[in-house]
């Protein structure tokens, strides 16, 4: 397929516009004559690079370089200028971006903590290939020492990087926040951090600015990824932002030349984040982990319904519930068993097979509601249950479950595959004493096997002493 050029042109266009946005944005708010506080351009860039590998070609390079370009020079950055500090920001958005491109996407979207480590290896090969492209072809321009240069924006693109790229590697995408659903976070850890950031700003000296450390690292066991590198973003630069206005009251002894204070705050700043973004992609690592084994124990992988364990736990729970809050509730459950599925498998293979228990379940599933239970108990025996259905209308609804199976187009080979179920009844109603869910399973089984006996694809009720349904 041919794609038109309009498309193609199209990312090219936004990447321009945006490095336009962002270093107009970068200019704009830097302090006159004097380097960035934050110059998160590189970074930002370098980022969404990362995240859109079809951009990141010798023309979307190219246009970053001279969307850089044109906002130097619309605000009145003289020629010479303009071009030689683009260069050594292309620089760093070139070596970080070669550097993470590289690795597994896990890596590169910090799911591991090799990945952030990467990253911080990344942002400080970025940062010194800017600084030193910075001393060697933007000199003429600096009225510091060659090391002050050096170091001011070596310490400034590594700490910005540091903040700023986790966030752009971490976002989620669209389709992944509309899948996720609204989950309730708990806003104490949040709340913590914003305290420990009034504090340290608050209390001042050095030190201060370890202060948040143990709120971060709540912050990353408690949230994911990218709200971390959110938070750490937030606080790393609220602290540069209160060194560089002198509201920390500390000072580096000028003893080594060209170390500033900020500098040096901005380095232990840098570092101080690595930590809760690590624990942050541990524990997220650790959820998902526990979210998938969970999932295994409860749901079936072939049939989607419930796994026999997952079964006895909810409709114990059902029955408990029933026991205490609504003695007088009924309750049904049935025992489902594909007639002659031994067969099936024998004639058309164990693949047909799986795909008769997958079509069987959909059928199903497809006429409960919910809070009624679905589960596999085992090869092609299932298990209802169905909390409220009065006896009088269990066997109109088993009926309708046989007919539904009984109606199953299941198709192979040109042949329609006859497929049909026998299902035995148990359940209680208010007057009698509420039965444990082995008495019941014992009853439905009995049922189910009176149902097999009796020529199969039919509805059978408990019968005896406790006679319910
Ligand atoms: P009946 O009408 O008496 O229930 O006969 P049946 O053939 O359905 O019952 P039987 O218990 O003799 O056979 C059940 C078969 O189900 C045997 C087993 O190989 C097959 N089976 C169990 N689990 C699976 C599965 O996951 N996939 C497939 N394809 N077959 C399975
Ligand atoms: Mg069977
Ligand atoms: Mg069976």
């Amino acid at each position: 397929m041919v794609t038109p050029a309009s498309s193609r042109l199209q990312p090219l266009v936004i990447l321009f516009g945006l490095t336009l946005a962002l270093a107009l944005g970068g200019i704009l708010a830097r302090p006159i004559e004097s380097l960035s506080l934050f110059w998160p351009v590189n970074a930002v860039l370098a980022g969404v690079l990362l995240r859109n590998p079809r951009q990141a070609s010798l023309g979307g390079f190219a246009l970053v370089y001279l969307g850089m370009l044109v906002a130097d020079l619309v605000t009145g950055s003289a020629w010479a200028p303009a071009l030689w500090f683009n260069l050594c920001n292309l620089g760093a958005i070139v070596s970080i971006w070669w550097l993470m491109a590289r690795l597994p996407r896990a890596h590169r979207r910090l799911r591991t903590p090799h990945g952030t480590l990467c990253l911080f290896g990344a942002c400080a090969v970025g940062a010194m290939v800017a600084a030193s492209l910075a001393c060697v072809m933007a000199a003429p321009w600096f009225e510091q020492s060659l090391r002050a240069t050096w170091l001011a924006w070596f310490s400034e693109q590594f700490s910005t990087s540091v903040l700023v790229l986790p966030v752009l590697l971490t976002a989620p995408t669209p389709r992944a926040l509309t899948r996720g659903g609204s989950q309730r976070i708990s806003l104490a850890p949040l709340l913590v951090l914003l305290a420990s950031l009034a504090l340290s700003i608050a209390f001042g000296g050095p030190g201060a600015i370890a202060f948040p450390i143990a709120a971060l690292l709540w912050c990353a066991l408690s949230y994911s990824p990218f709200l971390v590198s959110l938070l750490t973003l937030t606080a790393g630069s609220t602290l540069i932002v209160a060194v560089a206005q002198n509201l920390m009251h500390f000072s580096v002894p000028q003893s080594e030349p060209g170390v500033t204070t900020l500098m040096s705050a901005r380095l232990g700043i840098a570092m101080l984040v690595l930590g809760p973004l690590v624990v942050a992609c541990v524990s997220n690592a650790n959820r998902s982990l526990m979210a998938r084994l969970a999932h295994q124990a409860t749901i079936d992988h072939l049939t989607g319904a419930l796994t026999r364990s997952a079964f006895t736990r909810r409709a114990n729970a059902l029955l408990d519930s029933r026991r205490q809050h609504s003695p007088a509730r009924p309750l049904t459950l049935m025992m489902l068993d594909i007639d002659h599925f031994k067969a099936i498998n024998d004639q058309h293979g164990h693949a047909v097979g799986d795909q008769v228990l997958r079509e069987f379940s959909v059928t199903l599933q497809d006429q409960l509601h919910e809070g009624e239970l679905f589960a596999r108990l085992g090869g092609e025996e299932f298990a209802i249950v169905i909390p409220g259905l009065a006896p009088e209308q269990a066997k109109f609804t088993a009926e309708r479950l046989r007919r539904a199976v009984q109606d199953l187009h299941q198709e192979y080979a040109g042949h329609r595959l006859p497929i049909t179920v026998s299902i035995g009844l148990a359940g209680c109603s208010g007057e009698l004493p509420a039965p444990s869910l082995d008495v019941l399973l014992a009853e439905a089984d009995q049922a189910l096997y009176r149902a097999k006996a009796q020529g199969r694809n039919r509805v059978e009720q408990a019968e005896g002493k406790r006679q319910a349904v």
